[in-house]
């Protein structure tokens, strides 16, 4: 049961959202669900190709270009296209061709099935002099050969023997979409790729193409198969190869296109030598054996990522749909990560943001614990561009990661809600120590972690000041956009505190597990044991705002000083504010796009007393308007801590279908992956009430009332639990791995195999 999506409309505005809901990927390659024979004229697709990374640089149009200000910024590029495959039926001079808008549609079904990693579309279609034929799309892009594109389309009739034409073309004319009106999306710069060769080699046709900028160059080569005897022509064009195929057809016919896609970034130079020897390699397979490799791939996926809800199939189809989703955008080499719309399309113009470390991570570190590593050695492997960066904004030591990038270096125009947000530092560190304490693994802390913990608090000691007593920090932004350059937000407050406490702490571990090493990395960094002491002093002295009379943490300094945005009384075609005012009527008020101290709350409860975190909550909410997708979820979870039920179920189905269900109004643009994590942490650390900390790991497992129970997997220190709630009990397995001691409701409880944990 839902282990699909399926859509049977038709309407222009849904198969344009449909073209990021139905979207194939594999974390390297993404392909939108774009019709192969395209669409009529006039009507709008974003038709897209992506590779993770893969992206030119563009100057930055400034009017005032201050000091420091970027000078350019990375842009994902649509790549070359091989979707396309037109499809003619009967004698030359009579042919028709299939379209949707032409003829009559008698039947149109599509699924996504996230069990057996394949699209697939299929139309009954009576062509204008009658013909009925029945075709069925299906695509694929290959978990295991990540270069892999596979489409398979199977002809059948019953009325139509004859003559079939087929046109399949490789076509480097592309360009990227571009929304003048939407700062989610890009502006300008559509066309950035100019084609290098367009080839034939034996069978294959290739078509290479190069960046204007940043000198990046990738191609695609796509083969085929055709289970009739066929005839062959290739058209060579400026831009694109273009094969025709023309076979006798007596009722039944199967082709397939292979295209692999190829670039520098993974490749090297001498893309057509690596193009054709993947060709070789995947000769013998065909759509079917990559179906069962890719199938037999996703069954370990889900069996360690699963969740299953019993009792509400939309709201399963919704969690699938999204774990699914992320799997295919998460970038898994060096050069890549997650971008904020994955590999579904061009909002954001595929930079990774903070999205990754506080929404997504968590659900591979629990789940699929080697991706989430290879999200952090991406951190990692930008760190020096992070020093730089901090250099450039006037720090004399530290790392201050990019607030939006691709290859590492900051990419945001908009300083004020870009570059200002320091707590992506944090929020990276706080990934790193999260790892260390799930997966036990301390070379990789060794190696990585420290680093990057060090370089962080440093940032932190840098911007920062003590006054008095208090240590603080002033004239950056936090999470919430709505409110801009202010001093000591509570958020980063807190977090940075968080990273200079686990900075003190590697340093005290390593010096007792590998002083050699230690010395090794400071002597690389130039650390000094009095920076320690500061970072140790900046820790105990942190300022985290407080105000006595409400019992809340104030977003900062002066936020409670602003009048409230009287969110009643504006109307509901203002919403999301950002595209109908000026940011700086949005900062004068008190009103948040998005969870700031309530996030907070969640990351580190153990700052404040509860009481504390539930008026907080209650107060924020007031004032919240969600327009950012990252919020609701963060509102769930905290509902679930603060034992508000229905709202926590309300703020959960918020995010469960927000793409599905297209709630935010661009899911064209490309699907929100940062929500999608949310869906996770909602049930995981919402409903059963994860934490995991240094004492270990901890639950409070409820149901929501419409559910009669759900049952997910995680990992923890090599270990695999199974945790599953109903109405009358939770149960917890330890399913693989040694005893491990965990608690429930605050009671302590050794696991052992095969002794499940009945809590009534
Ligand atoms: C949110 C940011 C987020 C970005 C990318 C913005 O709307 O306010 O927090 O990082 O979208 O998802």
């Amino acid at each position: 049961m839902s282990w699909k999506i399926s859509s049977h409309n038709m309407e222009p505005a849904q198969i344009l959202v449909d073209e990021s809901l139905f979207f194939t990927g594999n974390g390297y390659l993404g392909v939108r669900g774009n019709f192969e024979e395209g669409l009529s004229i006039g009507q709008q697709s974003i038709r897209g190709t992506y590779l993770n990374a893969f992206h030119d640089s563009v100057a930055i149009p400034y009017g005032e270009k201050l000091y420091a200000f970027p000078d350019t910024q990375q842009k994902l590029l649509n790549v070359i296209d091989s979707q396309s495959i037109e499809i003619f039926f009967g004698e030359e001079h009579e042919e028709e061709r299939f379209c949707l808008e032409e003829g009559e549609v008698l039947s149109f079904e599509r699924h996504l099935h996230f069990d057996q990693g394949f699209s697939e579309r299929t139309i009954e279609w009576r062509s204008p002099s009658g013909k009925e034929i029945k075709l069925t799309f299906k695509r694929l892009v290959s978990f295991l050969d990540k270069e892999a594109f596979l489409q398979k389309i199977k002809l059948e009739s019953t009325n139509f023997q004859g003559r079939i034409r087929i046109v399949s073309s490789v076509n480097g004319d592309v360009a990227n979409y571009v929304d003048t009106v939407d700062p989610r999306v890009s502006s300008g710069h559509a066309k950035l790729l100019k084609v290098t060769a367009v080839q034939q080699l034996g069978a294959v046709s290739y078509v290479e193409c190069e960046t204007t900028n940043t000198m990046l160059k990738t191609a695609c080569a796509a083969s085929y198969q055709l289970s009739n005897s066929f005839k062959r022509r290739n058209h060579l064009h400026a831009n694109s190869v273009v094969s025709e195929f023309i076979f006798h057809f007596s009722g039944k016919a199967t082709f397939e296109k292979k295209s692999i896609f190829v670039d520098t970034l993974r490749h090297g130079e001498g893309l057509a030598v690596s193009a054709l020897q993947l060709h070789t390699k995947l000769a013998e397979k065909g759509f079917s054996q990559f179906s069962i490799e890719q199938e037999s791939y996703l069954s370990d996926f889900w069996s360690d990522t699963d969740i299953e809800i019993r009792g509400d199939s939309s709201l399963q189809e919704g969690i699938r749909f999204n774990l699914f989703h992320l799997l295919q955008s998460a970038g898994q080499d060096r050069f890549s990560n997650i971008a904020a719309k994955g590999l579904s399309g061009e909002g954001y113009e595929g930079h990774y943001f903070w999205d990754t470390e506080i929404y997504i991570l968590p659900v591979f570190l629990m789940t699929q614990p080697d991706i989430a590593r290879k999200l952090l050695l991406y951190r990692y492997s930008i760190l020096e561009q992070a020093k730089l960066h901090a250099k450039d904004m006037g720090h004399r030591k530290g790392a201050l990661f990019p607030w939006r990038t691709i290859s590492g270096t900051e990419c945001s125009s908009y300083f004020p809600s870009g570059s200002a947000q320091y707590h992506i530092s944090a929020d990276i560190a706080y990934s790193f120590v999260q790892y260390s304490l799930v997966s036990g693994d301390s070379n990789f802390m060794k190696e990585h972690g420290a680093e990057v913990l060090f370089e962080t608090a440093r940032l932190w000691v840098d911007t920062g000041h003590f006054d008095g007593e208090s240590f603080k920090i002033d004239a950056i932004t936090g999470p919430d956009e709505y409110t801009c350059i202010v001093n000591n937000n509570y958020y980063t407050n807190v977090m940075a505190k968080y990273n200079l406490i686990w900075a003190v702490k590697c340093y005290q571990l390593l010096d007792s597990l590998d002083g050699e090493q230690l010395s090794n990395l400071s002597r690389k960094i130039s650390l000094t044991k009095d920076e320690i002491r500061t970072w140790q002093r900046a820790a105990e002295r942190m300022y985290l705002p407080y105000d006595q009379n409400l019992d809340i943490n104030p977003q900062d300094d002066t936020f409670l000083q602003k009048a409230v945005w009287d969110l009643n009384n504006t109307p509901k075609e203002d919403f999301p504010l950002l595209l109908h005012y000026h940011p700086l009527t949005l900062y004068r008020y008190q009103v948040c796009k998005q969870a700031d101290t309530v996030l907070a709350h969640f990351l580190l409860e153990d700052e404040q007393e509860l009481t504390t975190i539930r008026n907080s909550f209650d107060y924020y909410e007031k004032i919240t308007t969600h327009d950012s997708s990252l919020s609701s979820c963060v509102f769930s979870i905290m509902a679930s801590k603060l034992g508000h039920k229905q709202k926590a179920y309300d703020y959960f189905i918020e995010t469960a279908r927000l793409d599905l269900d297209n709630t935010h109004g661009n899911t064209k643009d490309g699907l929100h992956m940062a929500n999608m994590g949310g869906t996770w942490l909602a049930i995981v650390f919402g409903f059963a009430g994860l934490r995991i900390k240094e004492s270990g790991i901890s639950f409070h497992p409820v149901l929501p009332d419409k559910w009669e129970g759900y049952r997910f997997s995680i990992q923890c220190r090599g270990r695999k639990l199974q945790v599953e709630k109903t109405a009358e009990q939770t149960i917890i397995k330890l399913v693989r791995g040694e005893g491990l001691s965990i608690s429930v409701f605050e009671q302590s409880y050794h696991l052992e195999k095969e002794k499940a944990l009945i809590i009534i």
